[in-house]
């Protein structure tokens, strides 16, 4: 049957009539009245019993759309959400059997059929209330996204999925835009170029599960019942998986281009936020998921026209569709499309460390299709952790030196990987390794040589504090034992921290790791100071930088935690590369031990030599530490890592707790280690990180002057960062543009990453035994893709 008869009086007298002759399913007599209360997609109606006045919703969906199992899994939902006493909503009625969905034959074909209890209320009168309105919607929306993030749903739940294919792609649920009535060849042209633009914006975007899941996808005042004292939610019937900041753009559903959207966004926003929180991140996108929505609603208006809503807006809404398109591509459509592109990056918007130049792998669109299954394999067993590198992932099978080999053989530069630091598969590493492993591969807790040459060696270039070494796997390991001491030593709890700082993934070291989250804050015994800003003071960074510190201090004081630690990496790798001036932490340093605090410093990015000055990035800055913490470049690969601090330290924790480390330190993981070190010392890398690296500096300083999107170059030894504003106003950081370069570049077999609060900086960190000619090399690709 096609559609359109379904909106036809006769057809509707028939359904009802099928309704009737299934009434005494339900308890309700054949006589009892109904009739139709809605119908565009589904048929709603009402049967009334006016002996008992007994009244039920019934709800006949329209053929070949939902499955039962579909259906089921809505009033899965609503009775979750009933149970948890945050959202009213009518509950389903089950038949005398205890079914809740039955079938019916209408003639023609077989439909489902639900029951709701009958609820009071109406539709809001919204009046000159509209904005008030908004601001309850935001807030419900809120709640109903708060339970779906932590509703355990049922094993056997499914809903539809709802992304840019099944919304706006030629098989969408809802048909095709492009047989939108009054649709001519140049809309058609500026719809699709928008539609590529939302493609591609919201493939960045991503489908994390802070940003996509289950919503309601028709939460509009239309669908809340409100009556004197409550306020419910009725229609799940789109419910499904999707953009839980697409709910407001359903909300505003045929009203896109009414000029008042900017004040109820905003009254929305404020609804929503009074609840739980919205990220900037999802508030840049609403414009984007408005547009879908849209075009969604054009896509279904062209098979609609005879509903009430398709007669009311008429063949104009395909125009004002064209015209929304053209205003959003005026805004975001000629920019290099990224997560970040159109978002006002000068203000908070700080962008995740972990999301920068990550390939999503919901929304891929991988040019080699060999790797397709790859990734989908990938994706179905590791989930979203299991994060990929650029817009085209690499399928590397083998390294060398400063190379990396693909599967098809070809050769990229590797200017990004500080873990194999020596080179790839370093022939001292590969030896030690070897013969290690073919002899003894156990645990740490018997004897073995190497560890204590080890232990010996390095210590003995560390200050004289610093006497002791606990063999650890990660560095977010080593940061959380580093805590622990910090803790157990000071009785404190607070933790200072640089603003978008990255110090690793246990529980613990997240709260210390702004960089790492998405839609909140670390709790309040953790205060970030913004080194960005420090650092532009030039000369004055290390006073502003001591000024914050003192002033987080205090703060910690007066919230009765005190201050145990301040923890920085001192190149400020996630925050955009800080190196200069020389010794600016040394006064905050002093100021957080005048307190009775420690001064932990992170090594994993700075450490072993990288920034030329210093075998570690605290002698750089002429800091002595209370404990350091050692990861990545520690092993070339293996993974091994520790943490180094006083001997009084470490026995005030082990007089608390017992430590053990299984792998810490194990037989193979010493080997590995100590042919790292002995090769940074045989091989001088030290002075060849700061030879090279101040050659390399240099040439991209002079690149700097051929391009203005290049604000800065700052960096010690091979620890160089470049970053990209808007015409070279560091005020404006060109995070797009980043995005756009590192990933020109590995088109050009150049491997680079993106860091920094605002994700603008390109990070420049190769093997140390990276050469002039290979930063000539460097410096000439990136000059092309500039
Ligand atoms: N500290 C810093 C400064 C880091 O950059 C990282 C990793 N990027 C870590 C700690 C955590 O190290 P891992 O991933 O080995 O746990």
């Amino acid at each position: 049957m096609g559609l359109e008869s379904m909106f036809t009086s006769s057809y509707i007298n028939r359904l009802g009539a099928a309704l009737k002759s299934k009434l005494r399913q339900w308890g309700l007599p054949r006589f009892a009245q109904v009739s139709l209360l809605n119908i565009s997609e589904n048929a709603t109606f009402l049967a009334h019993d006016s002996e008992t006045d007994r009244r039920l919703i019934l709800r006949v969906h329209r053929p070949d759309y939902h499955t039962r199992e579909e259906i089921l899994s809505e009033l899965a939902w609503i009775e979750a959400l009933r149970q948890s006493n945050v959202i009213h909503t009518p509950a389903p009625v089950p038949t005398k059997s205890g079914e809740t969905l039955i079938t019916m034959h209408d003639g023609k074909s077989q439909r489902y059929v639900v029951a709701f209890e009958f609820m009071q209320g109406e539709e809001p009168n919204v009046g000159e209330h509209l904005a008030d309105w908004f601001n309850k919607l935001g807030a419900i929306t809120a709640q109903l996204h708060a339970h779906s993030k932590k509703w355990q749903r049922p094993p056997e739940f499914i809903r539809k999925t709802w992304n840019t294919d099944t919304m706006i792609g030629p098989q969408g649920y809802w048909g095709d835009w492009r047989s939108a009535t009054n649709l001519d060849a140049l809309g058609e042209a500026i719809i699709s170029k928008a539609a590529h633009v939302i493609e591609s914006r919201l493939s960045i975007y991503g489908q994390g599960a802070e940003r996509y899941g289950l919503v309601h996808a028709d939460l509009r005042l239309a669908n809340l019942l409100v009556d004197e004292n409550r306020m419910g939610i009725i229609d799940f019937d789109d419910c499904g998986f999707c953009w839980f900041a697409y709910d407001f753009a359903a909300a505003i559903s045929f009203h896109e281009l009414d000029p008042s959207i900017e004040l109820l966004q905003k009254q929305w926003l404020a609804g929503y936020r009074s609840v739980a929180s919205f990220s900037a991140e999802e508030e840049a996108e609403i414009p984007t998921f408005i547009l879908l929505r849209r075009i969604l609603l054009t896509a279904w208006l062209s098979t609609h026209s005879e509903t009430d809503t398709g007669q009311e807006l008429g063949p104009s809404y395909t125009a004002g569709t064209v015209e929304l398109a053209e205003i959003y591509l005026e805004r975001f459509g000629d920019k290099t499309i990224t997560k970040e592109a159109g978002s006002d990056l000068t203000g908070d918007k700080s962008c995740p460390i972990l999301d920068l130049n990550a390939f999503s792998f919901e929304q891929s669109k991988v040019d080699d299709q060999a790797l397709k299954p790859m990734i989908q394999r990938r994706y179905k067993t590791q989930g979203p952790t299991a994060m990929l590198f650029y817009h085209q992932p690499l399928h590397i099978v083998k390294g060398e030196g400063v190379w990396l080999f693909d599967k098809k053989g070809n050769k990229y530069l590797d200017v990004y990987n500080n873990v194999p630091s020596l080179g790839h598969c370093h022939p001292n590493v590969v030896a030690a390794i070897t013969s290690q492993v073919t002899q003894l591969n156990v645990h740490s807790r018997y004897l073995h040589e190497t560890v204590h040459v080890y232990a010996e060696k390095l210590l003995a270039t560390m200050p004289n504090n610093i006497n002791r070494l606990v063999m650890t796997c990660t560095g977010s390991e080593s940061n959380d034992l580093a805590l622990r001491l910090a803790r157990t030593k000071t009785q404190k709890m607070g933790v200072i921290v640089s603003e978008s700082a990255y110090h690793g993934n246990t529980q613990m070291v997240t709260e210390v790791s702004p960089a790492s989250y998405k839609t909140q804050q670390p709790p309040d015994y953790v205060i970030s100071v913004a080194v960005t800003e420090a650092a532009r003071q030039g000369d004055n960074a290390g006073s502003y930088f001591l000024q914050q510190v003192s002033a987080a201090i205090k703060t910690l004081d007066d919230r009765g935690y005190g201050c145990a630690a301040l923890l920085v990496d001192s190149i400020f790798s996630s925050d955009g590369i800080y190196s200069h001036p020389k010794g600016f932490l040394s006064k905050a340093v002093k100021c957080v031990r005048d307190s009775g605090g420690l001064f932990i410093a992170d090594e994993v990015q700075p450490g072993f030599a990288r920034t030329g000055d210093s075998m570690w990035g605290f002698g750089r800055h002429n800091i002595r530490p209370d404990i350091v913490t050692l990861g990545k470049p520690m092993g070339n690969g293996y993974p091994v890592s520790g943490v180094a601090t006083s001997e009084d330290l470490l026995a005030t924790l082990c007089d608390e707790y017992g430590y053990f480390n299984t792998f810490g330190g194990s037989t193979v993981a010493a080997a590995a280690a100590l042919a790292v070190f002995d090769t940074i010392v045989e091989e001088n890398l030290m002075q060849h990180a700061r030879d090279v690296g101040a050659y390399f500096k240099h040439a991209l300083i002079e690149l700097q002057r051929q391009h203005l999107s290049i604000a800065q170059v700052r960096g010690a030894g091979l620890y160089i960062g470049l970053e990209i504003s808007e015409e070279g106003d560091i005020a404006r950081p060109d995070a797009a543009k980043t995005t756009q370069l590192l990933n020109l570049l590995r088109r050009d077999h150049v491997l680079i990453g993106a860091g920094g609060k605002f994700g603008n900086v390109l990070k420049v960190r190769p093997p140390l035994c990276f050469s002039k000619s290979n930063a000539d090399l460097f410096v000439h690709k990136l000059d092309k893709v500039l």
